[in-house]
């Protein structure tokens, strides 16, 4: 009988939190992990708030995966903790976008894989998160993303990466480039997860009181375990036939707060194939 298939799957952010939740399960699970972060004691130590340190996470998976790879987990972030809102905004978004364009390739070597995006329930209740930041990012003008981001403040740069991210993931999931060539790429959205990340936030009193106001219906914050749990299932089997979602995962913080505001009606576009084909039949 022919040996089963070790997949390899690469994790940015793997040295905390729920990339390395995410790396236990899928350890135990029998999957060979490539861990990629600025701590060290990952297989790839790299900081992917540089393009140069992006290109070298890069080429240091690519090396080690021998060019082939069954899924890949882009967890690395900074978080709404008082951190360098220009750092925020290329590790949240150029940092993600680019190691996940960079290994494309070795995504869709094997012909069938996963890739997962890390976004945040900051997308769907952070006020009035600045559209031309998050433009900058989807342009992919990284200087004056940051620019914009150091005129923000870091929570809101924390917002709008996360933002960017998770619509730069959703556009690109159902294209020819990645569903097309085998690729499933869908997005994470975690509320508040008791990691490293919302410890440091809470050293501060007023993150702390704005954290303490948020509704979690459930009652506590998510085990690191609970957020790997999804991660492990998305980019498994029993995710297959998941593509260009966006999952919150929030202990019911967004429905508490915007419950009313999704799902939303399509609004009526006769321009619209969709709109086109409920109304006359027509096909698109
Ligand atoms: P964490 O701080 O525990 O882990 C983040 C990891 O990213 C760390 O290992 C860190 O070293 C790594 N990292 C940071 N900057 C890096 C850089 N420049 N280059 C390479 N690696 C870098 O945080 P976490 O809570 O596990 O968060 C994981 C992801 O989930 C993040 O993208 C975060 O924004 C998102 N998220 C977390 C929460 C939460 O409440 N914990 C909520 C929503 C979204």
């Amino acid at each position: 009988m022919a040996a089963e298939r070790v997949p390899t799957i690469a994790i940015t952010g793997s040295a905390s939190g729920i990339g390395a939740a995410t790396r236990a399960r899928l350890e135990r699970a029998g999957a060979q992990v490539i861990g990629v972060d600025v701590a060290k004691g990952q297989e790839v130590h790299a900081d992917l708030s540089s393009a140069e340190g992006r290109r070298y996470a890069v080429a240091a998976v690519l090396r080690r995966s021998g060019g082939a790879l069954d899924g890949l987990v882009a967890s690395a972030g900074l978080g709404m903790d008082g951190a360098d809102a220009a750092a925020v905004v290329s590790v949240n978004y150029f940092g993600v976008r680019d190691v996940l364009v960079g290994l494309r390739d070795a995504l869709a070597a094997n012909g069938s894989s996963r890739a997962l995006v890390l976004s945040s329930i900051a997308v769907a209740i952070y006020p009035d998160i600045a559209p031309q930041l998050v433009d900058a990012c989807l342009k992919g003008e990284e200087s004056s993303a940051r620019e914009l981001g150091t005129a923000c403040g870091s929570d809101m740069a924390y917002a709008a990466s996360k933002l960017a991210i998770a619509r730069w993931a959703r556009r690109a999931a159902v294209t020819g480039d990645w569903i097309g060539a085998g690729i499933r790429l869908n997005v994470l959205s975690p509320g508040i997860t008791d990691t490293p990340m919302p410890a440091r936030a809470l050293q501060d009193d007023g993150r702390a009181a704005q954290l303490g106001a948020l509704p979690i219906p459930i009652g506590r914050m998510a085990l690191p375990d609970e957020q790997a749990a999804w991660a492990e299932f998305l980019i498994g089997e029993g995710g297959g036939f998941a593509c260009g979602g966006f999952y919150s995962v929030d202990g019911g913080t967004e429905a508490a707060l915007r419950g009313e505001d999704w799902p939303t009606p399509c609004q009526a576009q006769p321009q619209n194939d969709l709109y086109r084909l409920a109304t006359t039949g027509d096909s698109p």
